[in-house]
């Protein structure tokens, strides 16, 4: 995986004007990818013929993640069929589904010893499945060479795709996430290959399959989304019975994506957790480099007595206090 120059990987956006680009506040701090463990998962990733999110969507976690081996292979290629305004990853025509990733990922997932790993994938609108069944085969390759681990699952849409939804609900991962990503006003420039209402039904659909899976979703704030709009979203979730809400402040990757409206401070981010707390989601992580994959493994584990808890009629919002 060789990652291009931004006009190389985002030919769509080529023509566009630069976006303005606010200066960084001091809470939004990255550290460096550097270290054995890092270098290690990045040889590791190239030797298997691997992608990740943590390197295409140029995380600000890597550093961090990477040091405890914790990556996030995302499968079915590196190039997106879809050209949403805040990511990073390559937009094109993507290459054929190659058959021997889900073997791969296996064998990734058990020489980094992973207790439980985040899958997720480029949008791969060409395919008549949408990469359902890379989805399928990758979880059943993970649970053959390593039955402990727990595995989460961050997918598409699936638009348009009949039974890609049933298909992987059906591989029973123990976390199924999509992301809205924001608000629905703000889907025609932010995410115009999507439809909020189908997102949410999708999310609607995994709990109706299967109730025993955990069902997640996230939004990046700071896209110029109103506080009205933020709790309109986080009702629409909870109708759709969601458990763990994730937010993040968005980053502008290139001056040729969707620029920043604001930075929100940490204290924001507090206050949108206590709300989604309130608002019945057994667990939010609500931080400025909150993202969906960020810190999974603790936050499953969390989430597991989250819902043990509430069975139990206890109030586990008290206990939710990891982001
Ligand atoms: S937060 Fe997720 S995408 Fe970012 S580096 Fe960590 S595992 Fe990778």
């Amino acid at each position: 995986m060789t990652v291009q120059p931004a006009a190389l990987r985002h030919p769509e956006k080529a023509h566009k004007p630069d976006t303005p680009v606010l200066r960084k506040p001091e809470w939004i701090r990255a550290k460096a990818p550097t270290g054995p463990e890092v270098a290690a998962t990045r040889s590791l990733m190239r030797e298997l013929k691997l992608n990740t999110v943590c390197e295409e969507a140029a995380c600000p976690n890597l550093g961090e993640c990477w040091k405890q081996k914790h990556a996030t292979v995302m499968i079915l290629g590196a190039v997106c069929t879809r050209a949403c305004a805040f990511c990073n990853v390559a937009t094109g025509k993507p290459l054929g589904v190659d058959k021997s990733e889900p073997a791969h990922v296996a064998e990734a997932v058990g020489k980094l010893g992973l207790h439980h790993v985040v899958i997720t994938s480029v949008d791969r609108d060409d395919l008549p499945d949408g990469g359902a069944d890379q989805f399928v085969r990758t979880i059943e390759e993970i649970r053959k060479a390593s039955p402990s681990t727990t595995i989460e699952i961050l997918t598409p849409d699936f638009l348009r795709k009949p039974e890609a939804i049933e298909a992987v609900v059906a591989a029973k991962p123990d976390v199924y996430n999509h992301n809205l990503e924001t608000v629905p006003r703000l889907y025609p420039s932010i995410r115009p290959g999507a439809r909020y209402f189908a997102s949410l039904q999708l999310l609607a659909r995994v709990r109706q399959l299967d109730p025993a899976i955990f069902t997640k979703s996230g939004l990046m704030v700071g896209l110029g989304e109103e506080m009205v709009e933020l709790m309109q979203v986080m009702d629409d979730l909870r109708v759709a019975d969601v458990d763990f809400l994730t937010l993040g402040q968005y980053l502008q990757p290139t001056r040729k994506h969707a620029a920043v409206a604001r930075f929100l401070p940490p204290d924001e981010f507090e206050t949108l957790k206590t709300i989604g707390l309130s608002k019945g989601f057994l667990q939010v992580a609500s931080s400025p480099l909150t993202r969906s994959s960020h810190h999974a493994g603790d936050d499953f584990a969390r989430l597991k007595a989250a819902r043990l808890a509430r069975l139990a009629g206890e109030n586990p919002a008290g206990e939710n206090a990891g982001s």
